[in-house]
Formats: structure tokens, C-alpha cells, sequence
């Protein structure tokens, strides 16, 4: 009864006929490929990409040298060095980050008590060179600058769980 069975299976060609309409319904479904790098996925707002180091809103520099990111960094990828200014309050003369190091765990972000070093949503930073993964203050501070919009809203989004 069974190979019986398997015969009028074959003859009648089901399995190709259900791989058919597996197909033509597929036609009518919505894709989940996306045509990258035209269009991209939705990121979380605790993504960790490119760092930036932020200013607050009358341009002052956030960073207050604690050094607190530089010494729970797993990967000893950041560099800072500091000068006390005129009222008694440091800054960071230098705050450099070797990308190429960098693990991207997070532990910088967690760790600035002000909200200083952070990890935008940027993952598209791929060089020809390592030189040019050796980020220095300036750049971090002009990631800052050209993404402190996009880089509040995801603070702000995240902070009830911080
Ligand atoms: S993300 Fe992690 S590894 Fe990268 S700089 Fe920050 S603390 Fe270091
Ligand atoms: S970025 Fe934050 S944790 Fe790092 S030195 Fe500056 S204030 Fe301290």
C-alpha cells in the first residue's frame, strides 16, 4: 500500500507541484533582504559603533580627564593625557583611540560620568590603512559635533536603564 502510495506521489509530481507554490507565494511577500549599502536595517540605540567624544550645548568639551574610560578599557585602546587649567579643573590635552584595538564593548561609554566618550551608530569606518584607525581628539570630537543630535536622542532613549 505504501509504495503504491509513493508511485501516485511521484507520477503526480506533488513534491515539484508544493515547491511551485512555495514559490509563487513567496512573489507576493514582502522581502526580507535589504538592497545594502542603498538601504540599511533599523540600529538599537545602544548600537556600539565609531566613538565620539561630545560637547555640551555652549561648546564646552564634556571629558574631564577622569581617566576612568582609559583605565577599564579591556583592551588598553585609549590614551588621554591632562593639563590642569586656570580655575583648577582638567581637560584632556590628548584622548586618543587605537581602533584597531578597540573590542567595542562598551565599557568607555558605561564608565564617563558625564556622558563624554560615547558609540555612535556608525559601523561604516573601514580603512585601506591602520594609520588611519588611530583616532585622535580632534576626530572624536568632530563625530561628536556632526552626530551630538542622533547621539542625545539614543542617550536619552536608553536612559531609564542606566
Ligand atoms: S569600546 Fe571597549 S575596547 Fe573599545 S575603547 Fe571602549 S572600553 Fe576600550
Ligand atoms: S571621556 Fe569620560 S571617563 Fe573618559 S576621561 Fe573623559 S570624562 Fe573621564
Amino acid at each position: 500500500m505504501y509504495s503504491f502510495l509513493r508511485f501516485i506521489h511521484s507520477f503526480l509530481l506533488l513534491d515539484l507541484l508544493r515547491g511551485l507554490f512555495l514559490t509563487f507565494r513567496s512573489m507576493f511577500r514582502s522581502k526580507h533582504t535589504l538592497n545594502y549599502p542603498y538601504e540599511k536595517g533599523r540600529l538599537s540605540p545602544r548600537f556600539r559603533g565609531e566613538h565620539a567624544l561630545r560637547r555640551y550645548a555652549n561648546g564646552e568639551e564634556r571629558c574631564i580627564a577622569c581617566k576612568l574610560c582609559e583605565s577599564v578599557c579591556p583592551a588598553q585602546a585609549i590614551t588621554i593625557d591632562s593639563v590642569e587649567r586656570e580655575d583648577g579643573s582638567r581637560r584632556a590635552i590628548r584622548y586618543d583611540i587605537d581602533m584597531t584595538k578597540c573590542i567595542y564593548c562598551g565599557l568607555c561609554e558605561e564608565s564617563c560620568p558625564v556622558d563624554a566618550i560615547v558609540q555612535g551608530s556608525n559601523f561604516e569606518f573601514a580603512t585601506e590603512k591602520r594609520e588611519e584607525l588611530l583616532f585622535d581628539k580632534q576626530h572624536l570630537l568632530d563625530n561628536g559635533d556632526r552626530w551630538e543630535e542622533a547621539l542625545s536622542a539614543n542617550l536619552k532613549r536608553d536612559e531609564l536603564y542606566r
